[in-house]
């Protein structure tokens, strides 16, 4: 894709669309807590604000946009019903949303999913359609089931809709903490990104707005600095939320617009960070969760005297491989 093909009016997604995904969302989503650590502040003499959204429903903010792209649905379309594809927490958003709101939901999954993840979508109510990764193409799969079946497809990032309520984020935490002088958000396919950047340099322009890839997943930091949306490999990172290959040509607009940078760290940071949370924080936070810490944690962003904001994302991660990966074990492959 060429930079041509970015509709530019794209940067009009406003924060006006994220404040009807807020009042829409109220009493849906939990309002996740913003804890603070002492020992974090001390060492990078810095005030650091944690927006846990591994306390939301289902376990990761995913469930702001899907909910908010499903509850925008017409009759008909709920009748029919959604349909989605992911492996990983948009699935569980998706089918969440789809069970509080009533409308039928096939999510296509890879054969070799995870059992627990299958069994947890299955536990919402939805259909899981197995698909096999060697030799099937997911997005024709979900395409071809929308023509057939009539279904609604939610994408899991490059939609305003999902944008929108991924923002949401954002505007809880500044109604908490008040202004910041940086927000650190962790970075896939850019919904999160682009929805929190809207709030953040509406409500406080001077708030640096920085997202955070694994370092072999540099797709977006290659856009921003190119100018035009970057198509890379399937990333070998721990970081699973984030293998996405290129952002969307909805979100990139948005972020090439209202993102100050966007950084990296490595997978042994993000496991460091996992250790952090549980050790110091008492919480489980999945390695893509781990983004924004890191960043701020590698000490290479001049965070020194602020107050920042970090956006952690997602909490879904198996017991035996956050084991496995806090013993070192990511260094063999990533999952
Ligand atoms: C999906 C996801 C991300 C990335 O979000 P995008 O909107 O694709 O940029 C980050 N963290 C977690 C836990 C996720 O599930």
């Amino acid at each position: 894709m060429t930079g041509a093909d970015v509709f530019h009016e794209d940067a009009a997604f406003s924060y006006e669309d994220v404040v009807r995904a807020h009042e829409r969302l109220a009493g849906v989503v939990s309002r996740t807590p913003v804890l603070t650590s002492t020992t974090a502040n001390d060492r990078l003499g810095a005030q650091l604000y944690f927006k846990c959204e591994n306390f939301q429903r289902m376990g990761a903010f995913k469930f702001r946009g899907a909910y908010n792209a499903l509850v925008q649905f017409t009759p008909e379309q709920r009748r029919l019903g959604v349909v989605a594809f992911s492996s990983g927490n948009h699935a569980q958003g998706v089918a969440l949303a789809a069970r509080l709101l009533g409308v039928p939901a096939v999510i296509v999954m890879p054969a070799d999913a995870p059992v627990i993840k299958l069994e947890a979508t299955r536990g919402y109510g939805a259909e899981v359609m197995l698909y096999d990764r060697a030799t099937e193409d997911r997005e024709a799969i979900g395409q071809r089931l929308a023509h057939e079946r009539g279904l609604t497809l939610v994408p899991p990032y490059d939609h305003l809709h999902v944008m929108a309520g991924q923002g949401t984020a954002a505007i809880e935490l500044f109604e908490e903490v008040g202004p910041l002088d940086a927000l650190l958000v962790p970075l896939g396919g850019g919904g999160l990104l682009s929805g929190c950047a809207t709030v953040a340099k509406t409500l406080h322009p001077g708030c640096r707005v920085i997202g955070v890839e694994p370092e072999a997943g540099n797709d977006g930091q290659q856009s921003l600095r190119r100018g035009q949306i970057v198509h890379i490999g399937l990333p070998a990172t721990i970081a699973d939320g984030a293998q996405t290959q290129h952002l969307g040509r909805h979100t990139f607009p948005v972020i090439q617009d209202r993102v100050d940078d966007i950084v990296t760290v490595s997978d042994q940071e993000l496991v460091e960070a996992m250790a952090f949370f549980a050790g110091r924080m008492k919480m489980l936070v999945e390695p893509t969760g781990c983004l924004g810490a890191a960043a701020a944690f590698g000490d290479r962003l001049g965070l020194r005297g602020q107050r920042v904001g970090v956006m952690v994302s997602g909490g879904n991660v198996d017991l035996s491989r956050f084991g496995h990966l806090l013993q070192g074990g990511f260094q063999e492959g990533h999952r």
